[in-house]
């Protein structure tokens, strides 16, 4: 990614931190694009469920990518999620495809692929940057990113934020099935603790305008230590 002209700011975090919401305000603010790499994934999972392939069967889960087609709009103010001619926007937020997700995320192959087609999403986006918000980016996807951030948020608080989220689910079932993603999740991907140069921007104490701001300072801040080399 580091090749293209296109500025990155990479966001990284658990569910529940804010990180899609405020990703998308600072993308505005910026005029960047937003890329949720997260919704790429779980398009897979939908395309995947819609095959009625076990998700836990890598090798299914690689057969039904062979004829995926998704695509994903990287404009804040106009989002949408596509698999085929079919807007998955709201689908993939569905119980089942959170449930399903990580089994998908957890196949190398799926991994590598889908981060060459956000390189390229990057690289084709036509805006001056693009906040890249995920669970890989400070350290996999773009390593080499001006800015790097990781958004986290104390436990409790992102289960309560999650389950203001979520209809349909009593609070406990929300924290639950949180805790079961992110620890299997985690085995994938260390994104709990900052890697090396990311700065970590902990939302437990702060509304989402405290933390689109806390965020945007340290974009700045990142951007002209960089500037200044
Ligand atoms: O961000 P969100 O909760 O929508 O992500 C859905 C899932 O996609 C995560 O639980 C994780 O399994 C996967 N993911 C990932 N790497 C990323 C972004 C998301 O493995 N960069």
């Amino acid at each position: 990614m580091s090749d293209s002209d296109v500025t990155i700011v990479a966001v990284d975090g658990p569910a529940g931190s804010g990180k899609s919401s405020v990703s998308k305000e600072v993308a505005r603010r910026l005029g960047y694009g937003y890329l949720d790499t997260g919704a790429v994934y779980r398009s897979l999972a939908w395309h995947a469920l819609d095959r009625s392939v076990d998700t836990s069967d890598a090798t299914a889960v690689l057969e039904a990518m062979g004829d995926f087609d998704g695509s994903i709009s990287l404009d804040p103010d106009d989002y949408w999620v596509r698999v085929g001619d079919t807007d998955v926007t709201e689908a993939i937020r569905e119980t089942r495809v959170t449930e399903a997700v990580s089994g998908v995320a957890r196949v190398p192959v799926v991994r590598h692929t889908v981060n060459a087609r956000f390189r390229a999403l990057v690289a084709d986006s036509g805006r001056p940057g693009v906040v890249v918000e995920g669970r890989d980016i400070t350290t996999v996807v773009a390593p080499d990113a001006p800015v790097r951030i990781l958004l986290t948020a104390a436990p409790e608080v992102r289960a309560a934020r999650r389950s203001a989220e979520v209809t349909g689910q009593d609070a406990a079932a929300v924290a639950d099935s949180l805790r079961r993603r992110d620890a299997s999740d985690s085995t994938v991907v260390d994104f709990m603790s900052a890697a090396e140069g990311v700065e970590v921007v902990d939302s437990t104490h702060l509304d989402f305008d405290e933390t689109v701001a806390a965020v945007l300072a340290v974009a700045e801040k990142m951007q002209e230590v960089r500037d200044a080399r």
